[in-house]
């Protein structure tokens, strides 16, 4: 199982851009790159259409989602995770964040209003260090 997430100084901000700039709904997208061990290595955040766009949810445009896994399969990487913004409330899975993640094994990294943690489900909620490189 995934217990860290090593993502760039760049992506992050990226993310934090991400998180603002589509106030008051939530943003989402993919991090792709390897895993190895237990790391998930970050090499690029990619933002996704939120076709949801609401404030309490979103829901990755499934064409955009095809392509950015296709994209990272021709290059021999995979998408290790999925971010997403909570815009004005905290980094913390919401009850439809962890319904969801029970479908999903990869690394679900949130950037909420009180900053950002990453999580893993397997069997129940786990918490994935961030390690910013
Ligand atoms: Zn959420």
């Amino acid at each position: 199982m995934i217990n860290e997430i090593k993502i760039s100084k760049k992506d992050i901000e990226l993310i934090q851009v991400e998180l603002e700039s589509n106030k008051p709904y939530e943003a989402c997208g993919v991090l792709i790159g390897t895993i190895s061990g237990g790391t998930a290595h970050v090499e690029k955040a990619l933002p996704v259409t939120n076709v949801k766009r609401t404030r309490t949810s979103f829901e990755l445009d499934p064409k955009e989602h095809y392509n950015a896994w296709n994209e990272a399969e021709k290059s021999g990487k995979e998408i290790v995770g999925v971010y997403h913004t909570h815009p004005v409330s905290s980094a913390v899975p919401s009850l439809w964040d962890r319904e969801t993640m029970q479908n999903d094994t990869s690394v679900w990294l949130i950037a909420g209003a009180d900053g950002m943690r990453a999580y893993v489900w397997g069997n129940g909620i786990k918490a994935v260090k961030i390690i910013q490189y």
